[in-house]
C-alpha cells in the first residue's frame, strides 16, 4: 500500500501541516514575525551593580564565616526590549572569588558581549570561559541573564523550555555551626515550620559534631530527614569515625567529608562509611564530574550554579551524572531569590536532580526580588512567568552602586 505525503501526515494527526499550514498552529505571518525578531536580537547594554544583602546572623561552616551576601546584580539589555537578569554570589571560603574579582570579571564579560546575539548562549559562554578564569560566579550571572532572555523570547518559563515538568518540589533548610543548644532549637523551629528535610553543618571535632546531631535528632524526632555537610573539615580517619558513629541517627548522606582535592580520601571514606557520600567542593564543572566518577569518589553530586558557571554547565553535570546512573542535588551559596530561582529551574528541568538545597536567602535581612520561586514549609514552587520569572525592586536597585 502506498501513502501520499498528505495521507501520511494525516495519519500522524498533523492535519494542519497536511493542509499546507504550519504545525505550531500559529498564523504563518505571526510565526515569521517572531522568527525575524529573535534573529535580530542583539545585546545593547549591560548594567552591573554591587548587590550587598545583610544577613540576620553570621553563617558559619567548617571553613569560614560569612557576615553578608556580597553579590553582583547583572542586567543584560537587548534591542527588542527584552531584559535578562543575573546574579553572582561569590563565597570566598569555597570558590576563592570575591565581589571585587567578580566585578572585574563582569566588566570584561560586558565589554565582550555587547553587540552579540544573546540567544547564542553556548557560543558566548565558550568565549567568556577563557576570558575570566576562576570566577565561575561572575560567569553564572551572565549565563542566567542569557537564559532569562531566551525564556522571555520563547514566552516560556525556563524550566518548561528546558523540558522540565515538576514545578513544585521539596527543598531542605540549613543549620550552620553553633552551640549544641542553638542548633537543636533552630532545627526544631524548622521542623515545626513544616520542613521535611534539614541540612546540618558539621566538620569540626567528630565527637562534638555527633553530640550536636544527636541533640538535633532528639529535638526533631524520627520523621524529619537529616543530611549533613562537613565542608572538607575532617581527615579521612575522622570522617570514617564520625560517619560510623552517626549511623544510628539515620543520616541521609554526607557532603564533602574531606578536602576537595583528596579524591582518594573521598573514595576511602565512601568505602568505609555506612552513610553515602556527596561531592560538593570537589565538583565545579562537568570535567570534575567525570574525574569523580572515574575515581569512584562519591555516590551523588551537589551542583551549584556559582561553582559550575551557571545553568548550562549545571545541566551538563546532571547529564554526565545521568550517564553514570547517579543522582544529584542542586545547592546554593548565599544567593538572593533571583539566583535561587535560576537554580530551581535547573532542578525542575532534570529528572536525576532529586534533592534541592535552595535556602540561600533564609537569613537575608531583605528580599529585593519580585516574583521568582516561593517556599512554604519546605515546598518550593516555580513561577509560570516567562524566563526566570524574577524582577528586582527598582527602589532597591536605585540604592546600589554601579560597577
Ligand atoms: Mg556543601
Amino acid at each position: 500500500m502506498s501513502l501520499t505525503r498528505k495521507g501520511f501526515l494525516k495519519a500522524l494527526g498533523l492535519g494542519a501541516l497536511a493542509a499546507g499550514s504550519n504545525a505550531w498552529g500559529l498564523p504563518s505571518e505571526a510565526l515569521e514575525d517572531a522568527r525575524a525578531a529573535v534573529k535580530r536580537l542583539k545585546i545593547t547594554g549591560v548594567e552591573i551593580y554591587l548587590f550587598d544583602i545583610a544577613l540576620t546572623s553570621p553563617f558559619r561552616i567548617a571553613i569560614g564565616v560569612m557576615n553578608a551576601a556580597n553579590d553582583l546584580l547583572v542586567r543584560v539589555r537587548t534591542d527588542q526590549g527584552l531584559v535578562g537578569l543575573g546574579e553572582a554570589c561569590p563565597f570566598p571560603p569555597i570558590t576563592g572569588e570575591t565581589q571585587a574579582t567578580n566585578a572585574a570579571a563582569a566588566r570584561a564579560i560586558r565589554d565582550m558581549i555587547v553587540g552579540q546575539d544573546p540567544l547564542a548562549i553556548d557560543d558566548l559562554l565558550r568565549k567568556i570561559g577563557p576570558l575570566v578564569h576562576s570566577n565561575p560566579s561572575a560567569v553564572a550571572a551572565f549565563d542566567m541573564a542569557l537564559f532569562d532572555i531566551l525564556g522571555k523570547a520563547a514566552g516560556l518559563p525556563l524550566f518548561r523550555l528546558l523540558g522540565g515538568s515538576k514545578s513544585v518540589f521539596e527543598t531542605d533548610i540549613t543549620t550552620g555551626i553553633d552551640t549544641l543548644e542553638a542548633m537543636a532549637a533552630e532545627s526544631k523551629r524548622y521542623a515545626d515550620m513544616g520542613y521535611k528535610t534539614l541540612k546540618v553543618k558539621v566538620g569540626l571535632d567528630p565527637d562534638e559534631d555527633f553530640a550536636r546531631l544527636e541533640a538535633i535528632r532528639r529535638a526533631v524526632g524520627p520523621k524529619t530527614a537529616i543530611r549533613v555537610d562537613a565542608n572538607q573539615g575532617w581527615t579521612v580517619p575522622q570522617a570514617v569515625y564520625a560517619l560510623r558513629k552517626m549511623e544510628p541517627l539515620a543520616i541521609e548522606f554526607c557532603e564533602q567529608p574531606v578536602l576537595a582535592s583528596d579524591h582518594a580520601g573521598m573514595r576511602a571514606v565512601r568505602a568505609q562509611s555506612p552513610i553515602s557520600i556527596m561531592a560538593d567542593e570537589s565538583l565545579y564543572g562537568p570535567a570534575d564530574a567525570i574525574t569523580l566518577i572515574r575515581a569512584e569518589a562519591c555516590d551523588t553530586f551537589n551542583i551549584k550554579l556559582m561553582k559550575s558557571g551557571g545553568i548550562l554547565n549545571s545541566i551538563r553535570i546532571a547529564h554526565v551524572a545521568g550517564a553514570a546512573n547517579m543522582r544529584c542535588m542542586v545547592g546554593c551559596m548565599l544567593e538572593s531569590n533571583l539566583a535561587l530561582t535560576a537554580a530551581a529551574h535547573v532542578v525542575a528541568s532534570q529528572a536525576n536532580i532529586v534533592y534541592a538545597d535552595l535556602d540561600g536567602n533564609s537569613e537575608h535581612a531583605v528580599d529585593p526580588v519580585i516574583g521568582g520561586m516561593t517556599v512554604r514549609a519546605g515546598t518550593l514552587t516555580l513561577p509560570e512567568t516567562p524566563g526566570l520569572g524574577c524582577d528586582i525592586d527598582p527602589a532597591f536597585v536605585k540604592k546600589l552602586q554601579k560597577v
